[in-house]
């Protein structure tokens, strides 16, 4: 059963905003420093080649070479976990590389997995190259218990789909979801990127498993791209319907992170540098008060573009009118509702006037900076998609965009203000 959100929730004891800063900062290799060490090394060092042997063999604990695994990235790999509810984390090069490895660590030719339409469109294009491996996807416009059941069949192994999806922003109902594929079988892999896990725990809500691309709010400055997979050690990897796992199964709660570790991560190479993995941990630190100030600044802003009558339609799931926002109260326990909200303003060339006038965010692809980030989706982020791809994910030509930063909220609605009046003349 799904538990329901805890706003008191605890992570090793710490109310969250703590654990940011102290959850597993003990560095068992570390010399008494504040931060984990940056270890810049390819390979380790052994005094005897009887202990290189027992550490390359899983006979003892240690590391053998950065591919494998390395002490920075283990720093944060750990801290994520904690900060996820998670049984265990391995950081990945980058997003892409942690939904890739999240699914084919359990999947193979044949098998099917049920996503959601708004799905971001890296994502889309992922799974459109893994067609020609066997591994189909089927969409549904929105993930639901109902719009699932119109999809599935015995084929059906995986459901993917986004916390707060983007940029449609539409929130997944996560505890249903999960009772749904608990019922029947399926794994249940959420990308958490969005959200953040300030704002949403899945595996608390039932996921199996989380996935999160890093690059965004948990780096939170733009200056490192990677991506991490959280497991929760109690997905349904049942060897019968996932045959890949047949030979890691007897690990117990291990099996899939024991597998991912020892299987296509390390042989693709999928490995998350040090360097980025030192500067996650910094930003990290500060995920709480950036993303406090973030949802309550994209939330202002969302209603002063309601109530300006200079925008046509305005996706926030704070709104009071946003179908989503009693959903989003309850399982992000009334800590806000993101960063990043979307605006339509009546065509794409209003649309690049808008971008081109406004002089604080700065014009990326990107989203999860401390500063505001605007950018026109269906050209940019969405630019190999279909047009049916674009307008299932909530693209449409006049869509722009917005990732809300920490700046004064005064300035940022000024800003607008300006952009708006100004580019209508
Ligand atoms: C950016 C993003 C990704 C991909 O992450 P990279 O770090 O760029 O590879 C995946 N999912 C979502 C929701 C994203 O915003």
């Amino acid at each position: 059963m799904a538990q329901t959100h805890d706003t008191e929730r605890k992570v090793d004891g710490m109310r969250f905003d703590t654990a940011l800063l102290h959850a597993r900062r003990h560095d068992p290799f570390a010399v008494e420093s504040t931060t984990p060490p940056i270890y810049q090394t390819s390979a380790y060092l052994f005094d005897e080649e009887e202990r290189h042997a027992a550490v390359a063999g899983g006979r003892a604990p240690g590391y053998v070479y950065t591919r494998l695994g390395n002490p920075t990235v283990a720093a944060f790999e750990r801290r994520m976990a904690a900060l996820e509810g998670g049984f265990a984390a391995v950081a990945t090069a980058s997003g892409m590389a942690a939904i890739f490895n999240a699914l084919v660590n359990v999947l193979r030719c044949g098998d099917v997995v049920i996503a959601g339409a708004n799905l971001y469109g890296g994502s889309v294009e992922l799974f459109e190259n893994l067609a020609a491996f066997g591994i189909e996807t089927r969409y549904v416009a929105e993930v639901t218990p109902d719009s699932l059941d119109a999809v599935h069949d015995e084929r059906c192994r995986v459901v993917f789909a986004e916390t707060i999806s983007n940029p449609r922003l539409d929130v997944l109902d996560i505890p249903a979801v999960a009772d749904w594929t608990h019922e029947h079988g399926l794994g249940f892999i959420v990308d958490n990127t969005v959200a953040t896990p300030y704002l949403c725990q899945p595996l608390a809500l039932g996921a199996d498993v989380v996935v999160e691309s890093a690059s965004k709010f948990i780096n939170g400055h733009s200056n490192a791209i990677s991506g991490v997979i959280v497991d929760s050690g109690r997905g349904p990897w049942d060897p019968e319907r996932f045959p890949t796992m047949a030979k890691w199964s007897r690990l117990g709660r291990m099996a899939y992170i024991a597998k991912l570790r020892q299987g296509l991560f390390r042989d693709t190479g999928a490995c998350l540098a040090p360097q980025n993995a030192f500067l996650n941990c910094t930003g990290l630190e500060t995920l709480a008060l950036r993303m406090e100030r973030a949802c309550a600044n994209a939330l202002k802003l969302a209603q002063w573009f309601e109530q300006s009558g200079l925008v046509d339609e305005v996706r926030y799931p704070g709104l009071a009118q946003n179908p989503g926002r009693d959903l989003a109260e309850r399982e992000f326990g009334g800590r806000g509702f993101g960063a990043l909200v979307a605006i339509r303003v009546g065509s794409r060339e209003r649309a690049f006037e808008v971008i081109d006038a406004v002089k604080i965010p700065l014009r990326v692809s990107n989203i999860g900076d401390t500063k505001t980030l605007i950018t026109h989706p269906a050209s940019t982020v969405f630019v190999d998609n279909t047009d049916e791809e674009r307008e299932a994910a909530g693209v449409w030509s006049d869509t722009i965009r917005l990732s809300i930063g920490i700046e004064d909220i005064d300035d940022l609605i000024a800003d607008f203000e300006q952009a708006l009046t100004g580019a209508r003349n």
